[in-house]
């Protein structure tokens, strides 16, 4: 089963590339450590943290993932490789935002959603259900694959 994850506090910009590359991440900055603790054991993800006090909380000193690197680069090329995930794979099939998996949508039903010039020279739209955001290809994607790609050439 694919590996699901709790981003704790300080790890927005992580968890926020970790959805980039598709990854199933819980991120909500307002927990504290407890409630935390609690709902990432009701939803059955694992802890990522550089909280040495969050992890000797009693659940989450076996379900913990420790991130070494100050910097989201680092943390992010971390993750990747120890739990062997394509980066590529599944690149921007999840909302940024609400970590909802997007649905392809077809053209027509986002022609007043997106500027004009991005629905004459796109031809694949996805949709978050929860949010409502649409993404598409593009510069932004173009920019995202190249930073991936820096990220795992270094
Ligand atoms: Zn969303």
């Amino acid at each position: 089963m694919e590996q699901r994850f709790f981003a704790d506090t300080m790890l927005g910009k992580l968890a926020r590339w970790l959805r980039v590359v598709g990854c199933d991440v819980a991120y909500v900055p307002a927990l504290d450590d407890a409630e935390l603790v609690a709902r990432a054991r009701e939803e059955g993800r694992l802890i990522l943290t550089r909280d040495t006090l969050l992890i000797r909380r009693r659940w989450a000193r076996e379900h913990h993932f420790f991130i070494v690197g100050d910097h989201w680069r680092d943390q992010l090329r971390q993750v990747v490789t120890a739990f062997g995930i394509d980066p590529f794979r599944h690149i921007l099939t999840r909302c940024l935002e609400c970590n909802e998996p997007l649905r392809d949508v077809v053209m027509t039903a986002v022609a007043d959603r997106v500027p004009p010039y991005v629905h004459e020279t796109q031809e694949l739209f996805r949709e978050c259900p929860a949010c409502g955001r649409i993404y598409w290809g593009g510069t932004h994607r173009e920019r995202m694959v190249a930073e991936l790609e820096k990220l795992l050439g270094e």
